[in-house]
């Protein structure tokens, strides 16, 4: 295969730069030095640790804009949401220096033991496989609290944002994290799988796509090493006669469409209450006429190129695979490269591709439906288990459904989405374990018992 990794702006095809894969030689370096570094690191006491989040902090602000133009380059998103995605890093470092030492605090427990407690140490070096769509946020999500942690990062980042990877590399040096805390890999999928196998990496986290999910947690599996992963998903969302359409339908315009859709935990199935069918329909079709489909560097645009025109080919297949079985365009359903319009789909059955399956970009087939329990019943009707999000005036109805929803999380009139005071994650299709909040910091540490008689 190719020696080189070649960035490309999938807005107009042209190429951004391109970069040598790291040697065999260069690859075990950075996992030697990882490891002298964790020797060290671990001995670090919180405080030490979080203390450099300061400085991140601050490097990280002052780059934003040279950051976000750097994001939306190279994976096409409106700059205006890559503004956010930085500014949602910010916040994120800020949750974490605020509260890693009372997460990571020993507990005590009472046995007969003269003492007993639970001491959260680290486990060592953590490899992270990570995605486009949220190149900067996804790489943070894992690595401050997994740094914090007193752990150490390797990381794999989707190669066409390669010079994210790079840029985030610099940060955590700039900002005093020593040199081997966070290194980015520069590779193949093969050596990747060889890397799992070292006796230096001890866990190994993905965000990405079922089938990545899959292979990582084979190879992990085979040499016994921990995986988190946060795969895709295919959220319902539920729109009950009762929704207040004039103060929601915003909300879940953006569930679907954000990021131009490349979202996990985006709305993919809209389930809506037969008697306000018509009238959403319509609205919602207003909404999705005017957003506006532009140049992504420019501040107005809130639609864009997808990051590949792959995954723009990928999508129009699904709709076609469905139109096939009955599906309707309501609106939209043209592509040119890697932009793909704002699509509405109706006449949806449960045996089309745009049901089952993840559809990663800006798509929203809508289906009716008779009445909460039948919509709940739609909503898990799904190998996947991100979330699931309703609207509803009638919030105490719909909050006894709680156990009903299989998934990862739960939303009343609101979009599913990250934050990270609450923890992330999903069931079935979409991985396990959980980052954000205490549960995310807790992941990757050895819970230790210390009993002491
Ligand atoms: P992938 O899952 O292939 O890519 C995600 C990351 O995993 C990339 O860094 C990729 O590297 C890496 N990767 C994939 N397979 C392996 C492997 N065997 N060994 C090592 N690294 C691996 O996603 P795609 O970009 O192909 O997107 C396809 C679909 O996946 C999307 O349409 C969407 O449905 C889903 N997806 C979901 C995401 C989420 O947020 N949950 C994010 C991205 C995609 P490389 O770039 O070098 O191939």
């Amino acid at each position: 295969g190719s020696k080189t990794i070649e960035t490309i702006n999938p807005c107009n095809g042209e190429s951004l730069k391109t970069y040598p894969y790291q040697t065999d030689s260069e690859i075990n370096d950075k996992l030697k030095l990882a490891d002298t570094i964790f020797a060290d690191w671990k001995t670090k006491s919180i405080n030490e640790r979080t203390e450099l989040l300061d400085s991140l902090y601050n490097n990280l602000s002052h780059s934003k804009e040279k950051l976000s133009e750097l994001i939306t380059l190279e994976m096409g998103k409106p700059i205006t949401e890559s503004k956010a995605e930085i500014d949602k890093c910010l916040l994120l470092i800020q949750f974490y220096k605020k509260n890693a030492e009372q997460f990571l605090a020993d507990v005590l427990i009472e046995t007969e033991a003269h003492e007993s407690y639970i001491s959260y140490d680290p486990l060592g070096c953590i490899l992270a496989v990570m995605p486009w769509n949220y190149p900067f946020w996804q790489v943070f999500r894992f690595a401050i609290p997994t740094l914090t942690a007193g752990n150490v990062a390797l990381l794999k980042h989707a190669s066409n944002v390669t010079g994210c990877a790079l840029a985030i590399e610099e940060l955590f040096l700039d900002s005093g994290f020593p040199k081997g805390a966070f290194q980015t890999l520069l590779t193949n999928h093969d050596t990747i799988e060889k890397i799992i196998g070292n006796t230096i990496v001890k866990a190994v986290t993905l965000t990405g796509s079922e089938k990545a999910g899959k292979s990582i947690a084979a190879t992990a599996g085979k040499h016994l090493k921990k995986t988190l992963l946060e795969l895709g998903g295919n959220n319902a969302c539920i729109i009950l006669k009762d929704a207040d359409l004039d103060k929601y339908l915003d909300t879940i315009v953006k569930a679907r469409m954000q990021n131009s859709g490349q979202s996990c935990i985006a709305a993919k199935r809209f389930l809506v209450e037969e008697t306000i069918y018509d009238e959403f329909l319509e609205k919602f079709t207003e909404k999705i006429k005017a957003l506006n489909y532009n140049n992504p560097l420019d501040d107005k645009t809130n639609m864009s190129c997808l990051a590949r025109p792959d995954l723009a080919e990928t999508l129009e297949q699904q709709v076609s695979k469905s139109i096939d079985k009955g599906a309707k365009v309501h609106y939209g359903n043209t592509r040119d490269k890697a932009y793909y319009q704002p699509t509405i789909l109706t006449n949806i059955s449960e045996d089309m591709d745009v049901f089952k399956e993840e559809t990663f970009g800006p798509l929203a087939p809508i289906m009716k439906v008779k009445n909460l329990d039948e919509a709940i019943k739609l909503a898990s009707k799904s190998s996947f288990g991100l979330g699931t999000m309703i609207f509803t005036e009638d919030y105490k109805t719909a909050s006894k459904k709680v156990l009903d929803i299989e998934d990862g999380a739960y939303f009343i009139n609101e979009l599913v989405k990250s934050d990270p005071r609450l923890p992330f994650g999903g069931t079935k299709a979409s991985g396990y374990g959980r980052e954000l909040s205490k549960e995310g910091i807790l992941e990757f540490v050895n819970k230790k018992t210390v009993f002491i008689n």
